[in-house]
């Protein structure tokens, strides 16, 4: 591919995550957003990903669903011109750290809010994560079928919980049972809701925002209601900006039924118009690498790790940052400067044969790994060395106390760990007083598989005592004193040997607060 090739192929691709909280219609809306581009449905293609309970269930349960979930974790398909990815995260119990830097490796994200339930708390920590990283965030309000909040407090929650500004691209007619449709202004149309319909019916506005010609419509008090408020929005609500968008300050807010398939299409064409196709990547040199550099990089932001005994191998999850990824060729690892060859290399749920074999800057390729990566590495080609920004590291939640179950069997416990922890599957800490392993997680899922792992790749049974939720928030240790340290929380440090505290509740925190009120805690992401 020449230059100018490789600048369209990227200006093409669109790669995004889905955030919400479980329930909102995120598996639902994807199967939608696959049907529209022409990934035949099977029976649930995504829903099989649905858990059901992993925590509680043995682990082999989730090894076999171990294929399904590792090809949908990246769903690729063409619309309109577009080559879209959407890449996976999973909610429920299967919530890990690898939810949150699958974040890391997009350009955009959908965040769908159930319109009964407004904002929960599982969509409220996805949305920091991308806010933090400045990228575009388009909200769907899902569920208009069913009777909502009133659309101006969903708005005002986007505002006043999340604090980010909104810009409502349609407005909806009702709710459940007597719901219309949408007020469409960005098209200027209604769309109407006709769910025993198989076509989608538009009603066209004319230049004043009235529809045109008779409508019935016209005269029901729950249309005029809508189109007083959008016009009042239209007037003193936020205005709207391109750059606001481009940089997460101001999100694009659509309402619509996933389940009913209504407003899916409208989000997405909008979407498509509004997102922005891969951009510039930061080194830690302070430079940036442009997509369509004709040098292949990219990096590790995921690894999954294959659970079958005999073959310690896993998937690297790369997202490409520039250039072209070819079969068989080869990079540099930066961590470690040396060559690798990229053979095998997994494929993802694609619709056509084409998808996989060309991989550009916005894409993402499942390396098969035989220990070679770890999470946030740089992979690159040419003479020049490049690192990409470190990934972030996330405050746990979770909390266990872990040890080995039979103390001869120290020296593979304590490799297994090491080795775990560097990959990225799982925090650790060690207690100030006493030296004692603290693993914390922000899913339960976490724990589960670090227990599998370490008994069959590492032969380490460990014994583990769940410490529940603790807020963890790190210290300045030129203000430590280990006085601070009380019943109330347990002072540890990271593997990096920086101290941090593990509150109990926040009660205990806020005391911590008025008692020592100079001393600075933070938390990670
Ligand atoms: P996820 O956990 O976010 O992936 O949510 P799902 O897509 O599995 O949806 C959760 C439940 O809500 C399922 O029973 C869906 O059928 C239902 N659901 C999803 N979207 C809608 C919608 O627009 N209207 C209604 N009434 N139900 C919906």
């Amino acid at each position: 591919m020449n230059e100018k090739e490789l600048t369209k192929e990227v200006d093409k691709r669109r790669t995004f995550a889905i955030i919400s909280h479980p329930d909102a219609g995120k598996t639902t809306i994807t199967e939608q957003l696959l049907l529209f581009g022409g990934i035949v449905r099977e029976a649930g293609t995504v829903k099989a990903r649905k858990s059901g309970n992993f925590a509680k269930s043995d682990w082999m349960e989730i090894e076999q669903k171990r294929g399904i979930s590792v090809t949908s974790s990246v769903m690729q398909f063409d619309y309109q011109g577009k080559r879209i990815n959407i890449l996976d995260t999973p909610g429920h119990e299967d919530f890990s750290e690898d939810t949150y830097r699958t974040l890391m490796a997009v350009d955009s994200a959908v965040m769908v809010i159930d319109a009964a339930k407004g904002i929960e708390p599982q969509t409220k920590k996805l949305f920091q994560i991308c806010k933090m990283r400045g990228i575009p965030i388009f909200t769907f309000m899902n569920k208009l079928d069913r009777d909502s909040r009133p659309p101006m407090e969903l708005v005002d929650q986007l505002e006043n919980v999340l604090g980010i500004e909104a810009y409502p691209m349609n407005w909806p007619i009702g709710s459940g049972r007597i719901f219309k449709g949408i007020y469409d202004r960005y098209n200027h149309r209604v769309e109407l809701f006709q769910p025993e319909s198989n076509e989608r019916n538009f009603l066209k506005l004319d230049k004043d925002g009235n529809i045109e010609g008779d409508n019935q419509l016209e005269d029901d008090d729950i249309y005029g209601d809508a189109k007083d408020e959008m016009d009042l929005i239209s007037e003193a609500g936020n205005e709207f900006s391109a750059e606001k968008i481009k940089n997460g300050d101001q999100t694009p807010v659509f309402f619509g039924s996933a389940l009913a398939n209504f407003g899916v299409q409208t989000f997405l064409d909008a979407y498509l118009k509004m997102a922005p196709a891969p951009g510039p990547h930061k080194t830690l040199a302070g430079t940036e690498v442009e997509p369509n550099d004709e040098n292949f990089t990219g990096f590790v932001f995921k690894i999954q790790a294959n659970m079958n005994p005999h073959h310690r191998d896993r998937i690297a999850f790369v997202r490409i940052c520039s250039g072209e990824f070819k079969k068989g060729m080869d990079v540099t690892l930066d961590r470690t400067q040396k060559s690798i060859r990229l053979s095998n290399v997994t494929e993802f749920m694609a619709n056509t044969r084409e998808n996989v074999k060309t991989a550009v800057a916005g894409d993402i390729i499942g390396l098969y790994d035989t220990g070679n990566f770890q999470i946030g590495d740089t992979i690159y080609t040419g003479k020049h060395q490049v690192e990409f920004e470190k990934l972030p590291q996330f405050t746990p939640e979770l909390f266990m106390r872990v040890s080995a179950k039979n103390v001869m069997k120290q020296k593979s416990f304590h490799k297994g760990i090491k080795q775990l922890v560097q990959e990225g599957a799982i925090q650790l800490y060690t207690t100030y007083s006493t030296g004692q392993y603290i693993l914390g997680a922000v899913g339960q899922l976490q724990f589960e598989v670090f227990k599998f792992r370490m008994k069959n790749e590492y032969n380490s049974d460990v014994l583990m005592e769940p410490m529940g939720n603790k807020i963890a928030r790190w210290i300045d240790p030129e203000q430590l004193d280990e006085k601070m340290s009380s019943s109330r929380n347990i002072l540890v440090k990271d593997i990096n040997e920086e101290p941090l505290f593990l509150f109990e509740n926040q009660f205990a925190e806020r005391w911590f607060k008025d008692k020592y009120p100079n001393v600075k805690l933070t938390a990670k992401l």
